[in-house]
């Protein structure tokens, strides 16, 4: 468990079990020098405890990265309740699983993750007020894909055989849930041409009738001929099998982790592929959260959204003087902004 730390440069790592109502949290803390940790909570099953561990710090590391992109006073952390095995009393774990993020003193501010819903953040906003995402604050997924919409602008923008307008430009989105709908309506309504799959078939059905998408199968959605491939479900779809399939001239998505494979982003790099890593495409949930939690209006919030494309642009000229693929950059900038000087900084 040392090593994991050391390797990741975590800052704290806490672990919780209530008995009477069955919690088994965790919440890594990566780093609290620009701010305090903010990060979503996963509420999954996970085989062993060591899985969970594993995932906690790797995601709060992420979090630290896109803070420290998104020019954000943040710091970086997530959480893991463990789901139990069997019945138990949701509202009881949360609110255990509140008072846990209680006792931290406001270090780790929670958030949404998979297996959530705004009104498990409502329960631990019972128990402590640091919290995100309940239900006055408002669901991030909109933000979110906003953030993906100005990324997908911005890489088009950089291919310069692709129009200077999304209008016509094809887009293939893998997964239709609260951030791959909202950004199907904004291509949509950027007339671009969509291509649609989605596990859940009245998901897909709704797309199709209401962007006039073309409807393909999970299994194929990467293998279509696009300009852009746009990963909206779960992490882990860029291994080095679907990469060799790939036809589009961009990957750029909300799905956190999507490299299954850590020399995913070179082989992207050796196809021409425009990548860049998720932790910056899909920062507008974070800067959503972090800038509501300190009661920001709207439009100063949408505003800093943009500026994930402003970065793009800048990472694209980079790329362009360096050679080296978007990813290693980005990476780098992070790193600069988190433990160097911040001339890594692009962000207003
Ligand atoms: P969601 O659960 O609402 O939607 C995910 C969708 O993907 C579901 O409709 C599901 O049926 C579909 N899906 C799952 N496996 C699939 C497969 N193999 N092929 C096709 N579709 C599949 O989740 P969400 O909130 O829309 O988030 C989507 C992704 O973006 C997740 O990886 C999440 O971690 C990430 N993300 C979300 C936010 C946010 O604000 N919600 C912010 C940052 C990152």
């Amino acid at each position: 468990m040392f090593r994991t730390i050391t390797d990741t440069r975590l800052n704290d790592l806490h672990f919780k079990h209530d008995e009477s109502s069955g919690l088994k949290g965790i919440i890594a803390i990566h780093d609290t020098s620009r701010g305090p940790a903010l990060g979503g909570c996963r509420f999954i099953s996970y085989q062993t405890t060591d899985e969970a561990i594993q995932d906690a710090v790797r995601l709060a590391k992420a979090m630290s990265y896109k803070a420290a992109l998104a020019g954000l006073d943040q710091g970086g952390g997530k959480s893991v309740v463990m789901a139990p095995e069997g019945d138990f009393d949701r509202e009881a774990l949360f609110k255990a699983f509140g008072r846990f993020v209680n006792e931290l003193g406001g270090r780790y501010i929670t958030a949404m993750d998979c297996g959530r819903f705004t009104e498990d953040m409502d329960t631990i906003a019972t128990e402590t007020a640091h919290v995100t995402c309940t239900t006055a604050m408002g669901d991030p997924a909109p933000y979110t894909a906003q953030g993906v919409f100005g990324s997908i602008k911005a890489f088009v923008a950089a291919c310069k055989d692709l129009p200077d307008s999304l209008e016509g430009v094809t887009v293939a989105v893998q997964g239709l849930g609260h951030v791959g709908y909202a950004l199907c309506q904004l291509l949509h309504q950027a007339k671009a041409r969509l291509v649609v799959a989605d596990i859940a078939q009245d998901k897909v059905d709704q797309c199709c009738k209401a962007f006039n998408a073309e409807a393909v199968s999970p299994e194929d959605i990467h293998k279509v001929n696009c300009d852009v491939f746009s990963p909206c479900g779960l992490g882990g779809i860029l291994n080095n099998k679907t990469i060799q399939v790939l036809k589009c001239r961009v990957v750029a998505g909300s799905a956190n982790n999507q490299f299954a494979d850590p020399d995913s982003g070179l082989s992207l790099h050796r196809q021409a592929i425009l990548y860049a890593p998720d932790y910056l495409v899909n920062a507008g949930g974070l800067i959503f959260a972090s800038l509501r939690h300190v009661g920001e209006s709207d439009k100063v919030i949408r505003k800093r959204i943009d500026g994930i494309g402003e970065t793009l642009t800048q990472l694209f000229k980079r790329q362009a003087q360096s050679g080296e693929p978007i990813s290693l950059i980005t990476d780098r900038m992070a790193e600069t902004i988190l433990y160097g000087n911040d001339q890594g900084r692009m962000t207003a």
